[in-house]
């Protein structure tokens, strides 16, 4: 995106503002987590900033202020997937929705950035959609807009999209990462993440970044869409279900973004935003 987004970055750093929580709602049909796209509820655009409220904290210490850092003037969208009406996927044997797993990873995952200098916009911080609920149609169209609003409007450098995965098959598992196809900023940010992924939480099946054709991915921005793991498999749901294993996700989630920001050379340019007004 724009050459004075980054300039804006370092600016805004000098104010202060330097992690800002916006409630919105971004999209996604993401193949395997697209079962639970269709439904709708409540909007809220409102928008938080640090110290986030302690109910959606988790025990984790706010830094209203992050020191300087690697990923200073970088300005990171973490959009927690789902929220509200829209469950997304659900672990099979705990019934646990993959929204509540979102935005556990996507906070903790902020506060990683955050302390590595990045700017952090957050597309929700609570469990609800970014959509209106009367009338209840195109209610998934709308939240998705609304969520790409919170991020081309933060000015977002870098767009990380979390999701928890399932599949049919109850052996499926590992870490899967996407990418826009045809964006090499976004398929270097995916292979970082992938990458750190593998190293960090050594998963039994060492997957590769894919391409992939998801709204979030098209707002003209390196994006990444995380999917954390499968809440279809019994071993990995049981994982994803403690902090300590949601904490080493987003480590490894922050690990990738350092490894893609320490890339050398100019990063690859990104796609242009494609316009999906019409879509629904
Ligand atoms: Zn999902």
């Amino acid at each position: 995106m724009r050459m004075p987004g980054r300039l804006g970055a370092r600016l805004r750093a000098l104010t202060g503002d330097r992690v800002r929580m916006a409630a919105g709602a971004v999209l996604f049909a993401s193949a395997l987590c697209t079962a639970a796209l269709l439904a709708g509820a409540g909007g809220n655009a409102a928008q938080a900033f640090f110290p986030l409220p302690k109910a959606t904290v988790q025990g984790m210490e706010p830094s209203a202020t992050p020191a300087p850092g690697p990923l200073s003037g970088l300005i990171i969208a973490v959009d927690a997937g789902h929220g509200g009406y829209d469950g997304g996927a659900v672990g099979r044997v705990s019934g646990t929705p993959e929204k509540t797993l979102n935005l556990d990873v996507a906070l903790r995952t902020a506060r990683l950035l955050a302390a590595q200098g990045a700017q952090v916009v957050l597309t929700r911080t609570g469990d609800y959609a970014l959509c209106d609920e009367d009338p209840p149609i195109r209610r998934k169209l709308q939240d998705m807009q609304r969520r790409a609003a919170i991020i081309m409007g933060g000015e977002a450098d870098v767009v990380l999209s979390i999701h928890m995965n399932e599949y049919a098959g109850r052996s499926e598992s590992g870490p899967q990462i996407f990418y826009r196809e045809g964006c090499p900023a976004g398929r270097l940010l995916a292979g970082a993440v992938q990458g750190a992924m593998i190293d960090v939480l050594r998963p039994g099946t060492k997957r590769s970044a894919l391409g992939g054709d998801y709204y979030i991915l098209t707002l003209g921005v390196p994006s990444a869409l995380v999917e954390c793991g499968f809440l279809s498999n019994r071993e990995e749901e049981a994982l994803l279900l403690t902090g300590d294993y949601r904490q080493r996700v987003a480590q490894a989630i922050a690990e990738g973004v350092l490894r893609w920001a320490a890339l050398p050379g100019e990063r690859p340019a990104a796609l242009a935003a494609v316009d999906r007004g019409g879509e629904n």
